[in-house]
């Protein structure tokens, strides 16, 4: 892999791939290198530098509507990793429970693409033995996944990226294939000939260009710029992509405690669903209501209000080394910190369990679905940013009824669990202050994908009506689902990448 930054780079000479990609995040990176893989030759342009950086300070300003949606300032990184040099890295598929009444050609289309290729994205990620989503909490915990069973409630098991390899531009470091990342290069002024992409402008902050060329080009610049590329494209082509609803229906996971286990069921509640390692990797349970009534989408998960020193040091130096950054840390932070962790390696060593100290605070979290709203939209302000684009204007906001409708189904949720013998639940109120009770930062919907030409996006994420260009993106889902959306993306993203092999690989 050969990484060159465009911000000083005066010479104006034209690039030519086989395949462009837009963006160096986990789409980019992990469509680039599959393909580079397949014997292509690859370039990956990213608006931001090497060690990424908040959007801002590439020129990324975007202007909001009545809401404020935090996913477009703290929830996203330019630059080489892209959001991966600050994400969680929970992998956890999408599936049947995601089929509905509501989008169900769509979410059968998504959960059986994710069945059918979790596992050949995890080999992809390193990760080939872990495809147990479903199987690993009847194996750990029989018992408590047939009680569950019992009142309507599945198991699920997430898998988190070990540190060093969260931020995929790790993924493409280690890439021996034909594949080049070009960073400080924002991607402009598509031209399109004849329903098909002939060239793009890298356009620099410091205001210099250089022309691409490729025989096909992905769009992987997240849910909010591969909506507005698309829509620069609408602009300037009124007869392409006519779809109506592009840009439309933002939405995201509106996340929120809803209940608190019992003081006296803490020990055994903590002892039966604190984090655990298998073969070096962190697994952490998830629970579905089974109950197809609801056409919201929605999963639970305990949340540990980790106190530990020794784990709130271990995490500031990991999630910065995950940055790519010195981690700052003072003396005393430092000293109480390493204290506690001695408890944090004998857990992790020896009781292969993340270290959650008895007296820690738990609370039943649930990730709810925003439903598909067509005034959650995106559309271009007449302004321009440093690149000479129309700036981004955001819609969003949280509907009148998501805290009954989230009331609803955390009700529902605890009084099943609590009929059965596992450690009781407590709701607790529920209350949406006009902002995004706890950022998620999962965007989804601007740029949905469908079975016909009324959507954007077709199912082989094509862009509808031009031949070579295809959106890999978090924006193609349309609601954020039961799910985190990464794994699913590239889970779409692997099919993807054998079309384009197939169809332009020698
Ligand atoms: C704190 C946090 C925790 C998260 N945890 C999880 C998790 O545990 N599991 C999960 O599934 N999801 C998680 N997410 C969401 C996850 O990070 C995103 O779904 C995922 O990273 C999106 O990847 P992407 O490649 O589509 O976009 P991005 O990572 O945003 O990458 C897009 C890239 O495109 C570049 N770009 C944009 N416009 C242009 C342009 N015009 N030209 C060139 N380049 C451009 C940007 O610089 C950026 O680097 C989390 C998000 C946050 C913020």
């Amino acid at each position: 892999m050969l990484i060159t930054s465009l911000a000083n780079c005066a010479d104006q000479s034209v690039l030519e791939f086989d395949v462009c990609v837009v963006g160096a995040g986990a789409a980019g990176i992990y469509s680039a290198v599959r393909l580079a893989n397949l014997g292509l030759n690859v370039g990956v342009v990213d608006a931001g530098p090497t060690e990424t950086v908040a959007p801002d300070a590439v020129g990324y300003i975007a202007e909001f509507g009545d809401q404020f949606y935090n996913g477009a300032v703290d929830g996203r990184a330019f630059g080489f990793g892209g959001t991966t040099s600050r994400w969680g890295g929970v992998l956890i598929p999408h599936s049947n429970h995601d089929v509905r009444g509501n989008d169900e050609p769509c979410w059968k289309h998504i959960s059986e693409t994710v069945a059918r290729e979790k596992r050949a994205v995890l080999v992809g990620l390193g990760a080939k033995n872990h495809d147990d989503f479903d199987r690993y909490p009847a194996r750990l915990l029989p018992d408590v996944t047939g009680e569950l069973s019992e009142v309507g409630i599945d198991m699920m098991a997430s898998l988190f990226l070990p540190f060093r390899t969260k931020n995929l531009s790790t993924l493409a470091r280690k890439c021996k294939a034909n594949l080049s990342v070009y960073t400080d290069a924002t991607a402009s002024d598509w031209k399109i000939v004849d329903e098909n992409v002939t060239s793009l402008r890298l356009r620099t902050l410091t205001r210099l260009e250089h022309e691409v060329r490729a025989r096909w080009f992905i769009l992987a610049a997240g849910t909010l710029e591969s909506a507005r590329s698309l829509l620069e494209i609408q602009a300037k082509y009124p007869g392409l992509l006519q779809s109506e609803i592009l840009g439309r229906g933002l939405g995201d996971h509106l996340s929120t405690a809803v209940a608190s286990v019992d003081v006296s069921d803490g020990k055994r509640c903590l002892d039966l669903f604190a984090p655990r390692f298998e073969r070096g990797w962190m697994r952490s349970f998830r629970f579905l209501d089974r109950n197809q009534n609801h056409q919201t989408r929605a999963f639970a998960h305990f949340v540990f209000d980790n106190r530990n020193a020794g784990f709130a040091l271990a995490k500031k130096v990991l999630t910065s080394l995950q940055a790519r950054r010195v981690p700052k840390l003072r003396i005393a932070e430092i000293v109480t910190g390493l204290a506690g962790v001695s408890g944090l390696a004998y857990s992790r060593y020896v009781r292969n369990r993340l270290h959650i100290p008895q007296s820690t605070d738990m609370k039943l979290q649930l990730d709810v679905e925003q439903p598909f709203d067509p005034s959650n939209r995106i559309v271009l302000s007449n302004a321009t940013d440093g690149y000479g684009r129309r700036r981004l204007i955001i819609n969003w906001k949280i509907g009148d009824h998501a805290a009954t409708q989230i009331d609803r189904i955390a009700d529902e949720f605890v009084r099943r669990w609590n009929r059965s013998k596992l450690p009781k639940l407590t709701r607790a109120s529920v209350s949406l202050s006009g902002q995004k009770p706890h950022d998620a930062f999962h965007p989804v919907g601007a740029c949905r994908l469908g079975p016909s030409e009324e959507y954007p996006v077709g199912f082989d994420l094509s862009v509808n009506t031009v031949r070579n260009l295809s959106v890999l993106c978090t924006g193609v889902l349309p609601t954020a689902g039961s799910a985190n959306p990464t794994f699913s993306m590239l889970c779409l993203g692997e099919v993807l990448c054998r079309r384009i092999g197939t169809l332009i690989g020698n």
